[in-house]
């Protein structure tokens, strides 16, 4: 007797292998995004099934509860980072009705936790700035596969990451679009490359003067072009200090020094990066601006899979664009390059003045162009340590952000 379809079915799935992965920062513009790429992928993976074995949220309940909700399997633990929670947390069951399933931890100690569980395959590290830090720190060392959004880890400890590394065996996938091309171009590995070409969409101001960004108006600011992202990276993006973090996390991510990477403006975002060769070859990843591809690829490289995101439509014309950047209208980038050049506390400072500075003008406290000034003044006073400890790194993030702070005082 010939075996049903179900019964295939069920031993095709004793047999293939779970990867387990934890999405910190689930509620986020990437975080929901990683959720669907789960979603897909335990459809169409014939090699494995793909468990979100646990995610996280910060001080938005609802919002997360709604996340959980739309899954088919609920995360075994579910962790809300925000400390300020625990005592409403207690009163009343705020998580939607997935979450009785899951196990639920409280404060940002259980993203560290989580971050190193030995059940836990793959991290999405997702969560948006500094706050991200320890946990990516935590499933580095703790050997993971660590699908990379937040660039901030990279800014503020990219050379203490790279050793962490190197001693525990992990590896990180980016998930930056701009490091997925590189990384996806850089294939086999069997060449160096001489130059990375990061590009840049240019951001809403693309066009604008000095004078014109000095009065941008916060809903401005956040009318990007060609990404839907979360409020900080967008506000980056409009300054363009997001390619200066970009060619920070670059530096550290692939190794090479800062003269070695290149920024140029590509208004259209369909190609995310390019590499060139010591003989002047050229090879660019090309896509629709979509981060679920890069989300992907970070998850299941080095094979790849079919993907939700529509692949590019030929069949009309386009054109793609390249220009320079012009760095007196976006002077963020000349301290991304200075930083990479510098490195030591130089990443923890820009990184921390950059959040802090970002954080009043979404509260329209200082003006658009306060916030690279700001950045510029803290780079300049502070005590430079060539090869700083992570305790000195977040002595100074508290240091960089009381600066910011007096700003408006
Ligand atoms: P977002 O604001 O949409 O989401 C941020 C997530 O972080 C949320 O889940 C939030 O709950 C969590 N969070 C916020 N503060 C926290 C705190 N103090 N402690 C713990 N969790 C906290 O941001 P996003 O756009 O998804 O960006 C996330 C990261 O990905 C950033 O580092 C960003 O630079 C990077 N990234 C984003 C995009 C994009 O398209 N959105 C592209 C490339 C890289
Ligand atoms: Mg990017």
């Amino acid at each position: 007797m010939l075996p049903t379809e179900t019964a295939i079915n069920e031993q095709r799935n004793r047999e293939m292998a779970t990867t387990r992965v934890a999405v910190l920062g689930a509620t986020g513009s990437i975080g929901t995004a990683a959720l669907g790429v789960l979603r897909h992928l335990d459809k169409v993976d014939p090699e494995s099934r793909w468990r979100l074995f646990a995610a996280s949220g910060h001080g938005n309940m609802k919002l997360l509860g709604e996340s959980l909700d739309a899954l088919e399997h609920p995360p075994e633990h579910v962790i809300l980072s925000d400390p300020e929670l625990a005592p409403h947390f207690s009163t009343r069951h705020p998580l939607g009705r997935s979450s009785g399933q899951s196990q639920v931890s409280l404060g940002p100690e259980a993203l560290v936790r989580i971050a190193s569980d030995p059940m836990v395959d793959v991290v999405v590290a997702a969560i948006v700035g500094r706050a991200g830090l320890e946990s990516t720190l935590a499933a580095v060392e703790a050997g993971k596969r660590v699908a990379l959004a937040n660039k901030e880890t990279m800014v503020v400890a990219g050379s203490l990451v790279q050793r962490m590394v190197q001693r525990s065996g992990g590896e990180v996938t980016p998930i930056d679009s701009e490091h997925s091309a590189i990384f996806q171009c850089l294939g086999e590995k069997c060449c160096k490359p001489k130059k990375l070409v990061l590009t840049a969409s240019g951001g809403p101001f693309r066009r604008w003067t000095v004078e014109q960004m000095e009065n941008a108006t916060l809903k401005s600011a956040l009318n990007h072009p060609t990404w839907d992202m979360g409020p900080k990276i967008t506000i980056d993006s409009a300054s363009m200090m997001n390619k200066a973090l970009e060619v920070i996390e670059a530096r550290w991510l692939f190794d090479l020094p800062a003269e070695a990477i290149e920024v140029v403006v590509h208004p259209q975002s369909i190609i995310h990066s390019m590499i060139e060769f010591d003989d002047g070859s050229v090879i660019a990843q090309l896509s629709p601006p979509d981060m679920r591809l890069p989300i992907q690829y970070a998850l299941t490289y080095p094979r790849r899979l079919p993907c939700e995101v529509p692949t590019l439509d030929r069949s009309q014309r386009w054109d793609l664009t390249l220009e320079p950047v012009d760095r007196d209208r976006f002077p963020a980038l000349d301290l991304g390059f200075e930083v990479a050049r510098a490195g030591g506390t130089t990443g923890a400072v820009l990184n921390a003045a950059n959040e802090a500075a970002v954080g009043l003008f979404l509260e329209d406290k200082i003006r658009f162009t306060d916030v690279v000034a700001a950045c510029r003044t803290c780079l300049d006073n502070h005590t430079f340590d060539a090869n700083p400890s992570l305790d000195t790194l977040l002595k100074l993030d508290t240091w960089a952000r009381g600066e910011v702070r007096k700003m408006t005082q």
